[in-house]
């Protein structure tokens, strides 16, 4: 059930989970997913997904939640080189970063997807994201396989990545992270800063996932959508939450529809209010 593997807790039933132990098991990938049907969907955390209600065609891939944090090298600008796995949680690389006194992805504090949901989003905040520290990748797509890629073999931009075989199933399986050295004091500093600054105006405490809409050039989505009347609207148990309007709250048993016709009322409402028309960020799948 998406509902059991998203943070927004909604979601009908997909057909079937594979999980890749390994990067080479996608070698087996085309044939299990012919044999399963449906299209498949490389999930990591759930937490920019808003997956569609009832029985969904899909075929969930997913990686393994474990993997060692390496030091690969330290460059001659005295960067050091750090190789992380795709299914590893990013608050749990940030915390061994922050350990051994690596600075690059402390603006991400808080951001509760795995490494390679966080390279297909790009994810960022603050003024930081993923690809102004990413230097290289492991990916597996059908059109190019299993494969060792660096900058040029793909493009990011404000929350997008793409690779450059324009596959649109893939499998982050490794990503490496160019870090600067810095004092683990220095480094907890600057996460801490950015970790109250959410605490005060995201509502961490529900289901949510993340921002709904991403900032039109040069505004903010949800200052946009605060102006349009839009906080605390409700459609049964979906709701744009009262702290920050871009943040869409499951508050029980929400359902996709619900946040469909909320998504469909905010836009309405800020093209109505400034003419702007607001883009999605979060991911839609079903
Ligand atoms: C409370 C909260 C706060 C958030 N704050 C921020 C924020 O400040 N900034 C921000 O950018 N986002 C934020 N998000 C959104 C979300 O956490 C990020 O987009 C995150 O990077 C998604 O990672 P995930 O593993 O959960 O990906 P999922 O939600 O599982 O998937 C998202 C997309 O990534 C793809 N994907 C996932 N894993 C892989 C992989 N290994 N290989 C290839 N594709 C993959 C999926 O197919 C899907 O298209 C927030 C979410 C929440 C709930």
């Amino acid at each position: 059930m998406m509902s059991e593997r998203t943070s927004l807790r909604c979601g009908g039933k997909t057909i079937a989970e594979l999980i890749l132990e390994r990067p080479e098991d996608a070698h087996d990938l085309e044939a299990a997913l012919e044999e399963y049907g449906g299209r498949p969907l490389t999930l990591g955390r759930g937490s920019n997904i808003l997956a569609a209600d009832g029985q969904l065609g899909l075929v969930v891939v997913s990686l393994p939640r474990q993997g060692k944090e390496l030091i690969t090298r330290e460059t001659l600008s005295g960067k050091v080189r750090v190789r992380v796995a795709g299914g590893v949680g990013l608050q749990k690389v940030i915390a061994w970063c922050l350990r051994h006194g690596l600075s690059g992805l402390e603006g991400l504090a808080g951001i509760p997807g795995s490494v390679g949901g966080a390279v297909a989003q790009n994810a960022g905040s603050y003024g930081c994201e993923m690809a102004g520290v990413l230097t290289g990748l492991v990916v597996w797509s059908p059109e190019s396989g299993l494969r060792r890629i660096v900058p040029g073999e793909y493009t990011t931009g404000y929350r997008s990545f793409a690779l450059r075989d324009r596959a649109e199933f893939f499998i982050v399986f490794e990503a490496e992270l160019e870090l600067s050295k810095t004092s683990p004091e220095a480094a907890m500093r600057a996460f801490t800063e950015a970790i109250e600054k959410k605490k005060a105006s995201q509502p961490l405490d529900k289901p949510t996932a993340g921002c709904i809409f991403k900032n039109p050039q040069g505004e903010s989505a949800g200052k946009l959508m605060d102006r349009a009347g839009l906080k605390g609207l409700r459609k049964g148990d979906m709701a744009f939450s009262e702290l920050h309007a871009n943040f869409m709250v499951n508050l029980g048993r929400g359902t996709a529809s619900q946040a469909a016709e909320l998504i469909a009322a905010a836009r309405e409402a800020v093209k109505g209010a400034c003419g702007l028309e607001l883009e999605l960020e979060v991911r839609t799948v079903g």
